[in-house]
């Protein structure tokens, strides 16, 4: 593939290991087995089945006629809200258990922002019966109490992180302290195309069922296998690698990725990565990330949770430099606008992360013809109080 990863776990300029002395053996084992055991018949047709009968898939490409009318051309959703645990999330969490059990492992870690990652990975624990921990900022596990008493009905133990900004990137400290202090039993469950080598990788192939089933379903409903655009939302871009993954090589298909602008780029309160940041390391990888004149990574801002990430994968950061994909930004107002029309054109009430990929429509110019696919990432139920908040109702 032109835009994958090459031996040495680089995408162009992207990507990378770059991981303390004590966590090499951990990343090393992972890197060396996972593609033959990804590619066993017998763990292909363990996930593919889990895959149906547990999540539900295939998800639906849906045909939006309302948007379709409105935008002036044919609006395809993508349905990874209809999953079980309500995204695309449960799609990874999936194949990364199925590796671990395979790795021999007995016990699973996982860092978590807005809770919806660690929900999938508690889930996935709960099906497998193998011990789950879960690192979360003591922030988070206040402003996300419900996914905090979620994890723990699926038998999870939730782990405040309780250092610097209380949040995602010290949860993140946290889990891989824990790895290092756990190197033989325990597997660490990574919620999206970020951090060192393999793991982007991994992520971005488990997410690929959404292209590759999109590809397939387009063709059902219009004879025809590539559409014009397709767009995703970018929080660290797992949804959006899956819905881009088989559509890649296809020069002819426009990828439009859709960062969180917050208040405003120029706000100070911001998610917008490929607009506001630079090149440098981040949670173990080369990419793009805000951070300061000297280094320190900034503190991000989006009204969704799943988008409030300082960085991007560094798959994401190649497709940018290389302009194979558009990276845009929408900000907190417009996102939550288009996500009430949503739920009043279609009837569907969209997370507030997929919410800034249907914003996006706004800012398009389509033909008649165009056949445009959006990754509808996950659904609204999570995001209600802001919604109840926003709009008063
Ligand atoms: C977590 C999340 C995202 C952002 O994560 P990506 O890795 O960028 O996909 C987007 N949408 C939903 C519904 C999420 O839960």
């Amino acid at each position: 593939m032109k835009y994958g990863v090459n031996e040495h776990g680089y995408y162009g300029d992207f990507g990378g290991a770059y991981v303390p002395e004590m966590l090499y053996p951990n990343v090393e084992e992972l890197r060396q087995q996972y593609l033959k055991i990804i590619n066993e018949p017998d763990f292909k047709a363990e996930f593919d089945l889990l895959l149906k009968d547990y999540v539900g898939r295939p998800s639906p490409l849906y045909f939006a006629k309302r948007y379709s009318e409105k935008y002036g051309a044919n609006i395809f959703l993508k349905r990874e809200d209809l999953n079980h645990t309500g995204s695309h999330k449960i799609n990874n969490a999936i194949g990364q258990i199925l590796l671990a059990q395979r790795l021999g492992k007995k016990r699973i870690i996982a860092e978590t922002g807005a809770g919806q990652h660690g929900v999938a990975t508690a889930t996935v624990c709960a099906l497998k019966g193998i011990e789950c921990v879960v690192y979360m900022g003591e922030v988070d596990m206040e402003r996300q109490a419900p996914n905090v008493s979620r994890m723990k009905m699926l038998g999870a133990k939730v782990v405040p992180a309780c250092s610097g900004s209380k949040t995602l990137k010290d949860a993140t400290n946290e889990a891989l302290r824990d790895w290092i202090a756990n190197p033989v039993d325990t597997h660490y469950i990574i919620g999206s195309v970020v951090g060192p080598y393999p793991y982007p990788d991994m992520v971005a192939r488990f997410q690929s069922i959404i292209s590759f089933e999109a590809k397939k379903q387009l063709f059902e409903h219009t004879g025809k296998e590539l559409p014009e655009y397709v767009m995703a939302c970018v929080g660290g871009g797992s949804n959006a690698m899956g819905m881009f993954y088989h559509f890649l090589d296809d020069e002819s298909v426009k990828l439009i990725a859709v960062e969180a602008a917050g208040k405003g780029v120029n706000s100070g309160h911001s998610a917008a990565t490929t607009f506001l940041g630079r090149e440098g390391v981040l949670h173990g990888s080369r990419t793009i990330l805000m951070q300061t004149d000297d280094g320190q990574v900034v503190e991000p801002y989006s009204i969704s949770a799943g988008l409030d990430y300082p960085g991007i994968g560094p798959q994401h950061a190649h497709l940018y430099k290389v302009n194979r994909a558009q990276y845009t930004s929408v900000t907190d107002d417009e996102a939550l606008q288009a996500g009430l029309l949503c739920c009043q054109l279609e009837g569907i009430i969209p997370a507030i992360e997929s919410a800034h990929a249907l914003a996006q429509l706004e800012k398009m110019k389509f033909k008649k013809d165009d056949n445009v696919i959006i990754c509808l990432s996950g659904r609204g139920d999570k995001d209600l109080d802001t919604y109840i908040k926003y709009f008063n109702y």
